[in-house]
C-alpha cells in the first residue's frame, strides 16, 4: 500500500517531443486513479515513468516517502498490467501466475499460497491446469492480473488492460477490476482513452490533452463542473451541446443571445459568473448537456425540427436543429437531447427545446476556460451607511470602530469573500435557494432580499425556513464615494535561510530568530534542493493570525489596536511590513512572536518555486 506524489513531472523524448508537461498530483493510499484523454495525450508516458520504464526528464516522483526517480522498475514495488497480456503459451495458468515468484526464488509453499489466493480472487481456480489457448480473452486478462497480484505490489499500474476485449466482456471485467481494487485495498492507476471506463472506475480522474493535465477531479465533479470546454466535451455521451452566445444584463437576470433564439439566466445562476462577461457583451460559449434539455414549453424554450431519432429503449436521443426555418439550417444550431424513452417523436416534428438554466455551462471563447466559478470567491452587494450603521443583505448592523473611522455616510458596495461567511449564529439570515454537491462538500446558496451569498460546508443544513449566518467584517472590502476600506492585512513574509543546529536538526533562520524545522519538513526541503538548500535564499510566508508569543521569535512593535466589535487585533510592524495578529496588546508594546511552523509556506526566491 502506498501513496504517490508527482511533482512538476516532465517528459521530453529524444527529438524534442514534449509528451508530459508539469504533471503534479498527490495520490493517496488506496485511491483508484484513472488517466484519461485522447490518443497521444501522454497518459501511457506518465504511467511508464511511474513504473520506471521511461526516464523522468524533470520533476520528482515519490512512492510512499521515497523519491524513486532513479530506482529500477523492480525496486519500486509496483506491478504493471498491459493491454497485450503476453502470457507464456507453453505454461499452464498456474505456472504463468507463479513465474515471477519462481524467478525471485520464493519458497514453493509461499508461491502455492499466493497463486491459489490470486486465482480465488479472480475466480479462475478451475483453470489453473489449463494452457492460455484454452481460455477466453477475459480469462486470459484475469491470468495477467493474477501475475500482478501475487507480487503483492504497493501500486497497480494498468495500461488499457481491457481494450482487446469485446464490449460485453469489457463491461464485466470493468466491474471485476473495481471489486479487485476493493479486495486488495491497494493504490490503482489505470490508463484508458474511454471516458465511460474512466467515469465508472475512478475515484478520481485525471483528464489529459496534448501532454497537459486539464482537470483532476471526482467523476461527479468532472461531469458537473468541467473546468474548460475540452473536459466538458470529452466527458459525457452524447456530447455536450455548444453554442456561441452573447450575454447582457436585464435587471437582475442575464439574457443570452444564441443567434437563433434567446434564453434567460436567472440571478442565482449569474451570481457565479465573472461579471465582466455580462457587461461587455463579449462573446462566450454556452454549453448544455443533452440530459439537461427537455421537450417542454417554458420561457427558455426554443423551437427546433427533429432530424434524427435514436430510440434506445429506456431513453431516446433526439437530434434536432433550432435554425430550421432557414433554407440551410446552420450546423451551429444543432441540438442533441436525451429524453425519456416513452416520448413519441418522429423525424420532421417541430418540438420545443427547453434549456435547464441551472445546468448551463459558460466558457470564455479565447481561453476555453469556464467563466462560472465553482465556488465564488467573492460576492459584491450594495449597501448603505448611516449613523454608524451599515445596511446590507436585508439587515442593519453596527459598524465596528475599525471600519467606522474610514467610511462616510451614503451608498457603497461591499465585497464579501465566501470564506468570510459562516453558518450558524450570526447577525444575518436568509433562505436556502439551492444546494449543490461539489465533492467533498456542499455549496449552499442563500437568498437575502435581493442578493445571494454562498457557503461551502460539509455539514448538513436544514433546507426549510431561514438560516442564520455571520460575516467576518475583518475580511470585507467597502468601496464608497472617494474612499475604500480594505480587509485587515494578515499575511506577511520574511527572508530566511536554513541552518544546521546539530546532527539531523535544522532550523529556519529569520534575522536573529531561529525556528526548529520538523524532521519531515527538513527532509522535504533537502529532497528538492539537495545540499544547496543551506545556501538558498528563502522567503517564509505566514498569516499573522497563526503567530504566538514566544521567548525566541520575530521582534515586532505594536503600532495600533483595531476593534472589530466581537474581536480586537493588534497591528504590528516588522521588517517594513504592517500586519494584524490575534493577540490583544498595547500600542508601543514590543513582543516576540513564533510561527506555527506547520502553517508557513517556504519559497525559493531565485527560482520562484513554492518548496513547502
Ligand atoms: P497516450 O498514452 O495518451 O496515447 P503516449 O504517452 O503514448 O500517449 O504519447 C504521448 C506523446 O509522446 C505522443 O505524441 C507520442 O507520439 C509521443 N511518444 C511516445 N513514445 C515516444 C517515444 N518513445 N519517442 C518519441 N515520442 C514518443
Amino acid at each position: 500500500m502506498a501513496s504517490l506524489n508527482l511533482k512538476h513531472i516532465y517528459k521530453v523524448y529524444q527529438g524534442g517531443v514534449k509528451a508530459v508537461n508539469d504533471f503534479t498530483m498527490d495520490i493517496a493510499d488506496k485511491e483508484f486513479i484513472v488517466f484519461v484523454g485522447p490518443s497521444g495525450c501522454g497518459k501511457s508516458t506518465t504511467l511508464r515513468m511511474i513504473a520506471g520504464l521511461e526516464e523522468i526528464t524533470a520533476g520528482e516522483l515519490k512512492i510512499g516517502d521515497t523519491v524513486v526517480n532513479n530506482y529500477e522498475p523492480k525496486d519500486r514495488n509496483i506491478a504493471m498490467v498491459f493491454q497485450s497480456y503476453a502470457l507464456y503459451p507453453h505454461m499452464t495458468v498456474y505456472n504463468n501466475i507463479a513465474y515471477s515468484l519462481k524467478i525471485a526464488k520464493y519458497d514453493k509453499k509461499e508461491i502455492d499460497k499466493r497463486v491459489r489466493y490470486a486465482a480465488e480472487i479472480l475466480n479462475i481456480s478451475k483453470y489453473l491446469d489449463r494452457k492460455p489457448r484454452e481460455l477466453s480473452g477475459g480469462q486470459r486478462q484475469r491470468v495477467a492480473l493474477g501475475r500482478a497480484i501475487v507480487r503483492e505490489p504497493k501500486v497497480f499500474l494498468l495500461d488499457e488492460p481491457l481494450s482487446n476485449l469485446d464490449a460485453k466482456l469489457r463491461a464485466s471485467m470493468r466491474s471485476e477490476i473495481i471489486k479487485l481494487h476493493q479486495r486488495l485495498q491497494t493504490t490503482f492507476i489505470y490508463v484508458t482513452h474511454d471516458q465511460v471506463e474512466a467515469m465508472t472506475m475512478g475515484t478520481r480522474i485525471v483528464v489529459m490533452k496534448d501532454g497537459f493535465v486539464q482537470q483532476i477531479d471526482t467523476p461527479r465533479n468532472l461531469f458537473n463542473y468541467p473546468t474548460n470546454k475540452f473536459v466538458a466535451g470529452f466527458i459525457g455521451t452524447p456530447q455536450m451541446n455548444f453554442y456561441n452566445a452573447k450575454m447582457s444584463l436585464d435587471g437582475n437576470d442575464a439574457i443570452v443571445d444564441l443567434g437563433f433564439g434567446h434564453i434567460k439566466l436567472p440571478q442565482n445562476v449569474i451570481a457565479k459568473v465573472d461579471k465582466g462577461y455580462l457587461q461587455e457583451e463579449k462573446s462566450v460559449c454556452l454549453g448544455i448537456r443533452p440530459e439537461n434539455m427537455s421537450m417542454t414549453n417554458d420561457d427558455n424554450s426554443i423551437e427546433a425540427r427533429v432530424e434524427v431519432v435514436e430510440a434506445l429503449g429506456s431513453e431516446t436521443i433526439v437530434y434536432a436543429n433550432m435554425d430550421y426555418k432557414s433554407e440551410n439550417p446552420s450546423k451551429a444550431a444543432a441540438v442533441t437531447l436525451k429524453v425519456n424513452g416513452d416520448e413519441l417523436i418522429k423525424i420532421g416534428d417541430i418540438i420545443k427545446v427547453a434549456f435547464n438554466v441551472n445546468k448551463v455551462h459558460l466558457f470564455d471563447n479565447d481561453t476555453e476556460n469556464t467563466i462560472i466559478q465553482r465556488v465564488p470567491t467573492n460576492i459584491t452587494v450594495k449597501a448603505n451607511i448611516e449613523a454608524g450603521k451599515i445596511s446590507l443583505l436585508g439587515k442593519t448592523i453596527d459598524l465596528p470602530a475599525a471600519i467606522l473611522e474610514n467610511v462616510k455616510d451614503g451608498l457603497c458596495s461591499v465585497q464579501i469573500p465566501t470564506s468570510a461567511i459562516s453558518l450558524g449564529e450570526g447577525q444575518f439570515e436568509g433562505a436556502i435557494d439551492n444546494v449543490e454537491l461539489i465533492e467533498p462538500s456542499k455549496l449552499y446558496q442563500i437568498k437575502c432580499e435581493n442578493d445571494y451569498v454562498f457557503v461551502r460546508t460539509e455539514a448538513d443544513v436544514e433546507l426549510s425556513g431561514n438560516v442564520a449566518f455571520d460575516i467576518d467584517l475583518a475580511k470585507i472590502t467597502i468601496i464608497g464615494d472617494e474612499y475604500k476600506v480594505n480587509p485587515l492585512v494578515v499575511e506577511f513574509s520574511a527572508n530566511a535561510t536554513v541552518v544546521k543546529v546539530e546532527n539531523n536538526l535544522y532550523a529556519l533562520k529569520v534575522n536573529d530568530a531561529q525556528f526548529n524545522l520538523p524532521t519531515a519538513m527538513a527532509q522535504n526541503l533537502f529532497t528538492t534542493k539537495g545540499k544547496a538548500l543551506l545556501k538558498t535564499e528563502l522567503l517564509v510566508k505566514s498569516s499573522g493570525l497563526d503567530l504566538v508569543q514566544a521567548d525566541n521569535g520575530l521582534e515586532v512593535k505594536v503600532v495600533k489596536v483595531v476593534d472589530y466589535g466581537n474581536k480586537k487585533y493588534s497591528i504590528v510592524s516588522y521588517a517594513n511590513q504592517e500586519f494584524a495578529i490575534s493577540l490583544e496588546l498595547e500600542v508601543g508594546q514590543v513582543v516576540k512572536l513564533a510561527y506555527d511552523i506547520n502553517k508557513i509556506s517556504i519559497i525559493d526566491i531565485a527560482q520562484d518555486i513554492i518548496l513547502i
